[in-house]
This record gives structure tokens, sequence and C-alpha cells, in this order.
């Protein structure tokens, strides 16, 4: 047994890797993700491609482990979804299907959950096997890992560090239904949100504009020295360092992998989070490192090889 395949399943699209054991990638490719028809067609488009790339590569099918998966929305840990807005999906054996559709072994996982495996094994958590991830995005994902294994708990929503509580008295509600949850200010929106509050109420000089501004033009302004946008940074920074402190009191990681699209404004990052997580932070826990997670866009089918390869490999 030599190969694998990692997949990661997205709204638009599903990412797909050829693997060697070792982890080197063979091979990556996208297909659509035909969320029309609640999704049906996902999972029979995925065999296809990798039946089709097994025969284009002239693969023996003893040659491969299996397929490990990462879906966007809780998995439990025997592979099924109750539910997934992004792919239309109600109720789903993605496992089961799979292999029905495949005759592969699969291992199915969260997507954030499955990127942050990814980050420990070839990433910002390389040679770590107690780590947070936190994914910065448009929403705010996450994945724990101890003892080398993910967190996936009773309804697979294990780490969804994004939904824990920082604001007991805010008013909006979150995308989950419920209010003050970190998502509504660490995600690319949520410093939007913030950035937009601030400006309403302020009289300095700042490059930032509330009307078209974005995460990516606050960390921008940053760098560049602007007095404004340093403090929208240090209130993003206060809600998730002190988030990531008591979340560190639960979990004791080594390292902390920050990644997503707002960890593309780089190490800049990084002081914004750790000062506020040093003040709050258990005295056991002060030494966590904080590293910016380095796979981008193949964490995902990185971390769904290494769940079958934990599984089967
Ligand atoms: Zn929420």
């Amino acid at each position: 047994m030599k190969y694998c395949f990692g997949v990661d399943i997205g709204g638009t699209t599903v990412k797909m890797g050829l693997f060697e054991k070792t982890g080197e990638i063979l091979d990556k490719w996208e297909i659509v993700s035909k969320t029309e028809n609640e999704g049906e067609a996902v999972l029979p488009d995925i065999a296809e491609s990798i039946k089709g790339k097994i025969q284009e590569r002239g693969l023996e099918e003893a040659d491969i482990v299996g397929i490990g998966v990462g879906v966007p929305a809780p998995v439990t840990a025997d592979g099924v979804v109750n539910g997934s807005a992004n792919i239309g999906w109600g109720y789903k054996d993605v496992k089961g299907e799979l292999e029905g559709l495949t005759g592969l072994p699969t291992e199915v996982g969260n997507d954030a959950n499955v990127a942050a495996l990814g980050e420990m094994w070839q990433g910002g958590g390389e040679g770590e096997t107690n780590i947070v991830m936190v994914t910065l995005g448009t929403g705010v994902g996450g994945g724990v890992i101890i003892g080398g294994k993910v967190v996936v708990g009773t309804h697979g929503a294990g780490g969804e560090i994004g939904h824990l509580c920082v604001n007991y008295d805010e008013t909006e509600i979150c995308g989950c239904g419920n209010k003050g949850c970190l998502e509504q200010y660490a995600s690319a929106t949520g410093i939007v949100r913030l950035a937009r509050k601030k400006l309403a109420a302020e009289t300095r000089k700042t490059v930032l504009q509330a009307e078209n501004v974005t995460a990516k033009d606050v960390f921008d302004a940053v760098k560049a020295g602007d007095t404004v946008a340093q403090e929208v940074a240090e209130e993003f920074g206060r809600f998730l360092g002190y988030c990531l402190a008591n979340l560190a009191i639960v979990t004791d990681p080594a390292v902390i992998v920050i990644g997503g699209g707002v960890s593309r404004a780089g190490e800049v990052l990084i002081p914004y989070i750790q000062k506020p997580f040093l003040e709050k932070a258990f005295f056991a826990n002060k030494d966590v490192e904080f590293k910016l997670a380095t796979l981008g866009n193949d964490a995902g089918i990185c971390g769904a090889a290494k769940l079958i390869l934990d599984e089967r490999g």
C-alpha cells in the first residue's frame, strides 16, 4: 500500500490530492461542487474523479490505502453528517456512500479539524502532537488535536472554537443563532464589523474608510503605522487572545497555529494575539508557541490524507 487520496469538500469546489504514504503530494486537482438537488451529485462526482485518476495513473487498487475526506459540517466519528448548509445535505452517511461508490476504505472529518491535522503533520504544528488551530476566514473554524488525535466529540462538534462566547453583552446574532461568539470579532467579517464601529465614532485621521473596509485593509494600515487600524487590531487580538488563553487551560497545547485568509497578514498578527493571551494565560500555559499556518489551501487535502493513513496506513 503506497498511496492515498485526500479530499476537501467546499461549497464551490472539491479539492483533491493523490499522496504518497510519506506525505508527498503527487497530484492535485479540483472539481466543481454541484450543490443543487441537495448536493446529491457531490459524492458520485468525487468517486468518478478518483476512479478516473486511478486509471489515468495506472495505479493498482491494492496499492491504495483509502480516501480521507474533510466536510464543512460537524461529522460524527463514524463518518455521518447531519446537515451541511454549504453542500445542501441533510442526513448523509458520507463514509458509507463513498466506500460503496469506490470500494475503497474512507474516513471522514470536519474540514477545520482535518486542516488542523494537516498543519500538525506538515505545517505550522509539525513535530507536535498537542496543537490548537484557529482558522480565521469568513467565519472562525478550529481544530483541537491532543495526543495526535483530533477531538471529534459526541456530535462531531469538538473544536468549534468560533462559537465560544467571548462577549456576554453582545446584542447582534451570530450565524449559529447565539450572541457574542468569537466569530463575530475575529473572523474577516468580524474585523470589518469592529473597524466600522470604531470608524463611526472616530475623529482622528486614518486611511480606513468605513464603507468598503476589509480585514486586509486593516492589517495593511497596521503595517503602515495607522493608529486607528492598530487599535482595531488590538481589539480583535484581545477577543482572540483572551479566548485562546481559556482554551489553553482545557487543552494545554504546545503550539497554537493561526490560519485562514486573515493569517495572510503575516507575522504582524502574532503579537496582537500573543500579548493579550499572556495577560490571561494560566501560569503553566505561558510558553505556548504561536505560529502561522504554512499549508494554505493544501491543509485540507493534506489533513484528509493523514486522517485515512492514521486509520488504515
Ligand atoms: Zn456562533
